[in-house]
C-alpha cells in the first residue's frame, strides 16, 4: 500500500521555517517581508482564496495588504493599483487574484507587475527563464513549486526519472513540466489531444496530474511502485457530507493508493503547499530587498 505523502504536515513544517526567518530578519534589520493582493470583484472563490492568503500571512509575521476593487473597474485603474505596491519599498510581493473580470486584459494587468515583485511566478519574464537553460526566474509559480518541494522533502529523486506531467495550463501543467525538467526527469506532457494518455502515463515514474477531472487517472493507467503528485481539486456529489459535496483529486486514490509506491491525497496534498509557495516566495523578495541572500 501506497506512502501518503502529507502536504499538510509539509506545509505546516514550512511555514515553521518561514516564521523563523520572518522574525529573524526583523532582527537584523527591522523590517518584515510585505505582500499586497490585488482583488477585482466579489466572486466567492477568489474572495475566499484572498482571505486564506492573508492569514497565512498574518501567521508567519508578513504584512499583508490589498485592495479590494469593484467588479466595474477599469482597466486603468487595476493597473493603478499594481503600479502603486509595485513602488511601495514595503511590499515584496504584488499578487493580481485570477480570473479578473472579462472586461480587463489578464496578460496587460500581469505584465504590469514588477518582475522583482512577482511572487506568483507568472510574469512572462519569469516564466521565459523558467523555460531556458541557464537562466534563473526570479519566482517560480506557486503550485507547481509545491509539487516539487513535495518530492524533494519526501526523498524523492527526479534525476535521470521518467516524468509525466498531465494538463498543460500556464498556471500549473507547464511550469510543473519545466520544474521537472530542471531536476533532470525527463519529461512527457499529457493533455487534452494526446493519444494513448494512459500508455504514455504507465510509463512514468513520477505523475503529476493537473486537469481538473475527478477520477481521470485510474489504477491501471500507472506503473507498479510509481510516485503520484495530484494537483486536481475536484467536488462530486456526496449526500453524506454536509455540503453535499465532497473534494477528490484527478487521480482515483482508492485504485493508484493499492499500486503507486506514494501518493498525495486530496485534500491535504499539493493544496496546502501553494500558500506555503507563496509566503516563501514573499520572503525570499524581501531577502533579496534587504541583501540578506
Ligand atoms: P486548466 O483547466 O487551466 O487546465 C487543464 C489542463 O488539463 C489543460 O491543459 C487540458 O489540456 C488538460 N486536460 C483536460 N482534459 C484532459 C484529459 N481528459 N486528459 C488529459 N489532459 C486533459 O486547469 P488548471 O488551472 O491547470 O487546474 C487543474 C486542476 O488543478 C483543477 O482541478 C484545479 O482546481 C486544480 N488546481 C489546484 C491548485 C492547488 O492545489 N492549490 C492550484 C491550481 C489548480
Amino acid at each position: 500500500i501506497a506512502a501518503v505523502i502529507d502536504g499538510k504536515a509539509i506545509a505546516q513544517e514550512i511555514r515553521g521555517e518561514i516564521a523563523g526567518e520572518v522574525s529573524r530578519m526583523r532582527d537584523a534589520v527591522g523590517k518584515v517581508p510585505g505582500l499586497a493582493v490585488v482583488l477585482v470583484g466579489a466572486r466567492k472563490d477568489s474572495e475566499t482564496y484572498v482571505r486564506s492568503k492573508k492569514k497565512a500571512c498574518e501567521e508567519v509575521g508578513i504584512k499583508s495588504l490589498g485592495i479590494d476593487l469593484p467588479e466595474e473597474s477599469s482597466e486603468d485603474e487595476v493597473l493603478r493599483a499594481v503600479m502603486m505596491f509595485n513602488d511601495d519599498p514595503s511590499v515584496h510581493g504584488v499578487l493580481v487574484q485570477l480570473p479578473l473580470p472579462q472586461h480587463i486584459c489578464e496578460e496587460k494587468i500581469l505584465n504590469a507587475v514588477s518582475i522583482d515583485k512577482d511572487v506568483d511566478g507568472f510574469h512572462p519574464l519569469n516564466i521565459g527563464r523558467l523555460a531556458m537553460q541557464g537562466r534563473e526566474p526570479l519566482f517560480v509559480p506557486c503550485t507547481p513549486k509545491g509539487c516539487i518541494e513535495l518530492l524533494i522533502r519526501s526523498g524523492i529523486d527526479m534525476m535521470g526519472k521518467r516524468a509525466v506531467v498531465i494538463g498543460r495550463s500556464n498556471i500549473v501543467g507547464a511550469p510543473a513540466a519545466m520544474l521537472l525538467q530542471r531536476h533532470n526527469a525527463t519529461v512527457t506532457i499529457v493533455h487534452s489531444y494526446t493519444k494513448n494518455a494512459e500508455d504514455i502515463t504507465r510509463e512514468a515514474d513520477i505523475v503529476i496530474s493537473a486537469v481538473g477531472v475527478a477520477n481521470l487517472v485510474r489504477g491501471d493507467w500507472l506503473k507498479p511502485g510509481a510516485v503520484v503528485i495530484d494537483v486536481g481539486i475536484n467536488p462530486v456529489e456526496d449526500p453524506n457530507s454536509k455540503r453535499g459535496y465532497r473534494l477528490v483529486g484527478d487521480v482515483c486514490y482508492e485504485e493508484a493508493s493499492r499500486i503507486v509506491s506514494a501518493i498525495t491525497p486530496v485534500p491535504g496534498g499539493v493544496g496546502p503547499m501553494t500558500i506555503a509557495m507563496l509566503l516563501s516566495n514573499t520572503l525570499e523578495s524581501a531577502k533579496r530587498a534587504y541583501g540578506l541572500t
